[in-house]
């Protein structure tokens, strides 16, 4: 899949694309994050890409024109594809977005910066908005970055264990279950839940389900609310 971000700051996006699981999806052309920056696409010596709000007020606006064309421009070197504005406005990022997105082939996130942009592209150019929280940033690209680390761990072969993703908080509709890794017994006496060193396989699905479904139940009520067992669950803590 390919994601296109427009941005004042592309080397943020690149960067940020370099590292860890995402930087290996791209490694093996899972994943193509592209930055573009409208400044390119901006008019004068200067190449303006933000001005002062009509009606006064502190602040600048990011120029309806230079963006409009950085999206033209982006648009043109392939298939038309959805512009997707970061915004503390839009409606807020969960994992069935994550997962929606992940399966669309192509995508255009534009970041803002200042006060925001133009209202004007709302009307022509942006498809959607979203927000990857209720907090104000002061520009799109960290939540950007978000979005294309979440989306690019789902790609197939993205993750060492394709398992992994499905067993992640969200991914059952329920929150993970805890984890434990060597020493058995740490330095505080602490030790690992004996059922995770008994081999038992059936044994230990029981007791991570089981777990997810307290945790979730104590900490993440709301997502129980239209959360039923499947069959497999179902039978698992019968036995
Ligand atoms: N004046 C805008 C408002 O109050 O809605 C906030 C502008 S903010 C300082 C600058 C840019 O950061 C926005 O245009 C948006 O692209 C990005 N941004 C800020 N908070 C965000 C959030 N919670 N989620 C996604 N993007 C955000």
């Amino acid at each position: 899949m390919r994601i296109d971000v427009i941005t004042l700051f592309p080397e943020f996006i690149l960067e940020a694309a370099k590292v860890g699981v995402v930087g290996r999806a791209m490694e093996r052309k899972l994943l193509d994050v592209q930055a573009h920056n409208p400044r390119e696409d901006a008019e004068g010596v200067h190449r303006k890409v933000d001005d002062r709000p009509f009606g006064g007020g502190p602040g600048m606006v990011m120029m309806v024109e230079p963006i409009r064309r950085c999206i033209q421009r982006i648009r043109a070197l392939a298939d038309p594809a959805p512009v997707i504005y970061l915004s503390p406005q839009g409606p807020r990022l969960t994992q069935n977005k994550v997962e929606q997105l992940a399966k669309t082939p192509r995508f255009i996130l534009l970041c803002g910066r200042y006060e925001g942009i133009d209202e004007r592209l709302f009307e022509r150019d942006i498809d959607e908005e979203l927000s990857i929280g209720d907090y104000v940033l002061s520009g799109g690209e960290l939540a950007a970055a978000v979005v294309i680390d979440a989306v690019g761990r789902l790609q197939e072969g993205a993750l060492g264990d394709a398992e992994s993703a499905a067993q992640d908080s969200f991914g059952n509709g329920l929150l993970d279950c805890p984890h434990y890794t060597r020493p058995p017994v740490d330095g505080y006496g602490d030790a690992v839940p004996d059922v995770l060193m008994s081999g038992n396989h059936r044994e230990i699905a029981k007791w991570r389900l089981k777990q997810s479904l307290g945790r979730t139940w104590l900490r993440r009520p709301d997502l129980l609310q239209s959360r039923v067992l499947t069959p497999a669950e179902q039978k698992l803590l019968d036995e």
